[in-house]
């Protein structure tokens, strides 16, 4: 645990000492000069394999890890007293905030950048809610978030709800099955049932411990959320037969000529 908020801390210098030296490769002058010789140029990878050094992609990472990645099986751990507030949680929140709105999602967890610590973070934003229709916003009891709590300090946007070492409570026990997702299962989904109502405890980016009652679309967000943080992914829980790829009535509309991408 400690290692990990170390490593943190020291990321921001990595990098900048990583650039500078980007800044002073010899090679790099001729590193451009056969990145634009031609069209028919191999990949710069194919001429200079001893000298190509790939980025080096670190935890928390800006993407969202996938089904497999071992770190999104594992239980996350608690996050140390007084730790919530450190620079190297800010780090965190920053990263997890950034991927999750990056990728379009409805909340984050932290293992998912790769991190195994017990934090979330959560955001319904309108933009979201309007690619839903009405009657489907209805139905699923769909509600921005965040709700009121916190302060606005990203001078448009207000800030996701962040969660340090959550803990849920169920205060309503009505099961409603809908079809939800993840951004570590890309392009699936599958009904799963949730609670229709919980608290959630834990403390705020500024170490504060705060409680939010979610219902509805907001409760299960926070129980896939916290799911994560016991190493359990919606496929876990979903009924099986539901499970479906977003895309498979274009594969039969183009005869499977259909690439994933990642
Ligand atoms: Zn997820």
């Amino acid at each position: 645990m400690r290692s990990i908020l170390l490593r943190f801390n020291r990321l921001s210098g990595v990098r900048n000492i990583t650039s500078q030296l980007c800044l002073q490769n010899p090679f790099r002058e001729k590193i451009r000069g056969i990145h634009t010789c031609s069209g028919k140029c191999k990949s710069l990878r194919d001429y200079l394999p001893t000298f190509w050094v790939p980025k080096t992609v670190e935890p928390p990472y800006r993407h969202v890890t996938q089904i497999g990645d071992p770190i999104l099986r594992l239980r996350a751990e608690a996050v140390p007293d007084g730790e919530a507030a450190s620079p190297a949680m800010k780090f965190l929140f920053e990263r997890m905030i950034a991927a999750m709105r990056a990728f379009k999602l409805v909340g984050l967890a932290a293992p998912q950048v790769g991190i195994p610590l017990r934090v979330i973070v959560m955001e319904f934003p309108e933009a979201v809610m309007e690619t839903y229709a009405p009657e489907i916003i209805k139905t699923r009891n769909m509600q921005l978030l965040p709700l009121t709590v916190g302060k606005i300090y990203h001078h448009v946007q207000p800030p996701p709800q962040i969660l340090v070492n959550p803990v849920l409570k169920v205060t309503d026990f009505t099961r409603k099955t809908f079809p939800e997702g993840c951004g570590s299962m890309t392009g699936f989904t599958a009904d799963v049932a949730r609670y229709a109502g919980v608290e959630v405890t834990g403390y705020d980016e500024n170490g504060m411990q705060k409680t939010v009652r979610l219902e509805g679309w907001n409760a299960r967000i926070a129980q896939h959320e916290t799911d994560h943080l016991e190493g359990t992914i919606f496929i876990d829980v979903m009924d099986r037969k539901t499970l479906q790829l977003n895309c498979w009535e274009m594969i039969n509309a183009r005869e499977g000529r259909v690439e994933l991408k990642g």
